[in-house]
């Protein structure tokens, strides 16, 4: 077992549209957008980050928008609700703003004695909103929501699972720790981290697997101080058998990634260099960053790519 996670760092999912996307994440949710940039793998498509005023670790939602993408089927083997935090109290604001919004899929309800409403992205995305204590972090307050309401980042996750045994050990090997459960449904809880610090397994054997698609997330990430403790648990996940990933630089993190027993891809992310790398904290989002390996192709990449609201 280590230490040296800190709850989460982003979760990573895939869109169709990217305008659809970028209104969602910063009118109605209203998120910042900090980042701009492109698929490291497929330069033709946006990475688009959307987070708090800095993007801090364990606030950082990120879409790749496809264009034309089927939707994901909805199953066993992914995330399956993508888990907000918002202050106490301020769910009833959440739930006018979304129904005058237009936002499928509303439904409120109380797990482990927190209140919640889930509700559907703009892909059929599976998100909730959690009342919860501030712990530390500041409401953002983008698109006229007052710091009562304001999103505080992640709250956790929800993954669903076949089998949720072999994930579980995998969690405590991680340093979370077995939390309560209700039903079908298992919390695990990681200590002094960054207040993102939840996943729940939600056991479901009948389910089918997973296809992913447009509104599934395609892996969650684990935030970790610096290099030095990313280097710590690769070595432990590789010496207890995983297959993880060389470190990769992903300009505002280090990542390292690995399969989870249940199907779940999991990569581990420095919360070093961060968002403010390349541009000032107060222009984050704005310009279109480019790897440098595609900086050269600049201009091609700008007429592929779709033109998005500011
Ligand atoms: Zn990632």
């Amino acid at each position: 077992m280590t230490n040296v996670i800190k709850g989460l760092h982003h979760v990573t999912s895939m869109a169709a549209d990217a305008n659809v996307n970028n209104s969602f994440f910063t009118k109605t949710l209203g998120l910042r957008r900090v980042k701009k940039t492109v698929n490291f793998d497929a330069p033709e498509v946006y990475h688009l980050y959307y987070g708090d005023e800095n993007g801090t670790p364990g606030s950082v939602m990120t879409y790749f928008p496809f264009g034309r993408m089927p939707k994901g089927q909805r199953g066993n083997g992914e995330v399956g609700i993508t888990e907000f935090a918002v202050p106490q109290g301020a769910l009833g604001y959440w739930k006018k703003r979304l129904i005058a919004q237009g936002v499928s899929g509303l439904a409120e309800s109380s797990f482990l004695g927190e209140s919640r409403l889930e509700f559907d992205g703009p892909d059929g995305d599976s998100f909730a909103l959690v009342e919860a204590d501030l712990a530390g972090r500041t409401p953002w307050t983008g698109a006229g929501i007052a710091a009562d309401n304001g999103i505080l980042g992640f709250h956790g996750a929800r993954v669903r699972l076949r089998d949720a045994a072999a994930t579980g050990e995998l969690l405590s090997f991680m340093g979370y720790q077995k939390d309560e459960s209700d039903g079908n449904i298992t919390r695990y809880r990681v200590e002094g981290g960054n207040a993102a610090d939840t996943i729940d397994l939600e056991k479901l054997p009948d389910a089918p697997v997973a296809r992913q698609g447009a509104g599934s997330v395609h892996h969650i990430a684990f935030s970790v101080e610096d290099r030095a403790a990313q280097a710590e648990i690769r070595k432990a996940l590789m010496d207890t058998g995983y297959q993880v990933t060389p470190v990769i630089d992903r300009d505002y993190f280090y990542a390292i990634y690995f399969r989870t027993p249940g199907g779940v891809l999991f990569e581990i992310a420095t919360n070093e260099p961060g968002f403010d790398r390349d541009e000032d904290t107060a222009h984050l989002g704005e310009a279109l960053k480019l790897p440098t390996r595609y900086e050269p192709y600049r201009k091609q990449i700008e007429q592929i790519l779709p033109d998005i609201a500011a």
